[in-house]
């Protein structure tokens, strides 16, 4: 680490000492309501932006601050050992943004990054319907050019955060039905636009994060389409490659501290009266954990040095995508296993261990290997994309 490095480190550290109280984010209850969890993470943002840590690595121009690559994962290494809340608006910040810098105009750049890095704002994706998932091609959201707006109609699906976001990365069909990946558009929607109606759908861990987004006749300035229209393929691959690699440079980090909670979850509980810790199945999943996590940190500095040398992310974000995804329902698991019985109790259970935590958590873990392209799929992209095996089909 260089000693400009080490010097940032120090100024986060410090910053997050004073921001946060001493025992900020300990016990791992998960707040109360999805609502509240994103009023938090909305907070946070502003105060990150306040105390001038906003948009790390974006220009100053638009709100942000230089900061190298490195020194964007000392700041999610330090926020993730403070157990500082998550940003809420996590599209906006962390897919938006980059998606912009490399694919957005002058004047898109200018109208939309102020306001997404003083996190005045709330993103949402659009991507995904009812018949097309996996298969992102075969869009069938339809958008005719009228004038100098697209008209859109049609059905989203899986639409994470929608309900609480103010805008949203479209995906639509301009082109003829059948002209797959030619004939995508993507487009930039206000969600307070006449015709979109939003309805939450409840999941297995009780929150409904995710919803069903409609649109009927929604017209969209083609001022705001990203790339050109029936070019939004490119786009949304630009998109996808770096929600992947989010993982490596923002999960990670929070991965070693749920690690530590592990550890100490062991120590605490216990069946039979002996503390799991003692139990040598429980020793060797938690060390399976902790080389888990070196692994993908290791992997994840390689990223960001390749990423330093100019070198934009790849299909190479599959293999972290998978392996984090996978890792993270690992540790959750093995927290439900050794709690018995008790480790199936949710929130609201005055018996359940850290509120229900860790169940809670476990089934929000089967998402993981599901959203941003499933794990089946982020093993045909290594095998094609990375190893060179043949296709798939
Ligand atoms: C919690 C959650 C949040 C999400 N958030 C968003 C969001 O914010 N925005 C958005 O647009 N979408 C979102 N999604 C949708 C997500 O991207 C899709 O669910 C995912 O791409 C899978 O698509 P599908 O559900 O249609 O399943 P399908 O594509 O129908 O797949 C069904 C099964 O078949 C397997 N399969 C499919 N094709 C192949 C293949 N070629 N080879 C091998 N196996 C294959 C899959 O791996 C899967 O196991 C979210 C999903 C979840 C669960």
């Amino acid at each position: 680490m260089t000693t400009t490095e080490t010097r940032f480190r120090e100024e986060v550290r410090s910053w997050l000492a004073d921001a946060l109280p001493a025992d900020w984010g300990r016990g791992r209850a998960p707040s109360a309501s999805l609502a509240g969890r994103i009023a938090e993470g909305k907070a946070w943002q502003r105060a990150v932006h306040r105390a001038g840590f906003g948009g790390l690595g974006l220009p100053v121009e638009f709100g942000g601050r230089p900061a190298s690559a490195t020194e964007r994962l000392l700041f999610a290494e330090e926020c993730a050992a403070a157990r500082a809340p998550e940003p809420a608006d996590i599209f906006g910040q962390l897919i938006l943004a980059p998606t912009l810098m490399q694919l957005g105009t002058a004047e898109q750049k200018a109208r939309f990054l102020p306001p997404v890095i003083a996190g005045d704002m709330m993103w949402c994706e659009t991507f995904s319907e009812p018949d097309n998932g996996s298969d992102m091609a075969n869009i069938q959201c339809r958008a005719d050019v009228e004038g100098d707006e697209l008209v859109v109609t049609g059905r989203k699906r899986w639409n994470s955060l929608a309900q609480f976001a103010t805008w949203t990365m479209l995906l639509c069909r301009t082109g003829a039905p059948d002209s797959r990946g030619r004939g995508i558009t993507f487009a930039l929607v206000d969600l307070s636009s006449p015709g979109i109606r939003i309805e939450p759908m409840p999941m297995l861990t009780g929150d409904a994060r995710e919803n069903e987004v409609f649109f009927d006749r929604v017209r969209v300035p083609l001022e705001n389409v990203l790339g050109e229209v029936d070019d939004g393929w490119r786009v949304a691959m630009a998109a996808m490659t770096t929600q992947r690699a989010i993982g490596t440079a923002e999960l990670v980090p929070r991965l070693a501290v749920v690690v530590e909670d592990l550890v100490a979850l062991a120590g605490r509980t216990g069946v039979g009266g002996r503390p799991a810790i003692e139990d040598p199945l429980v020793r060797d999943g938690i060390a399976r954990c902790a080389v888990d996590v070196a692994a993908l940190r290791r992997n994840g500095q390689q990223a960001m040095a390749a990423s330093a040398l100019g070198r934009p992310p790849g299909p190479e974000v599959s293999i972290a995508k998978l392996h984090w995804s996978e890792s993270e329902q690992r540790m959750h698991r093995l927290a439900v296993e050794m709690l018995g019985l008790r480790g199936l109790l949710v929130r609201d259970d005055e018996t359940a261990v850290d509120d229900g935590y860790w169940a809670h958590y476990w089934l929000w873990t089967h998402a993981l290997t599901i959203h941003s392209g499933t794990s089946e799929i982020q093993r045909n992209i290594i095998a094609e994309r990375v190893l060179g095996l043949p296709r798939n089909r």
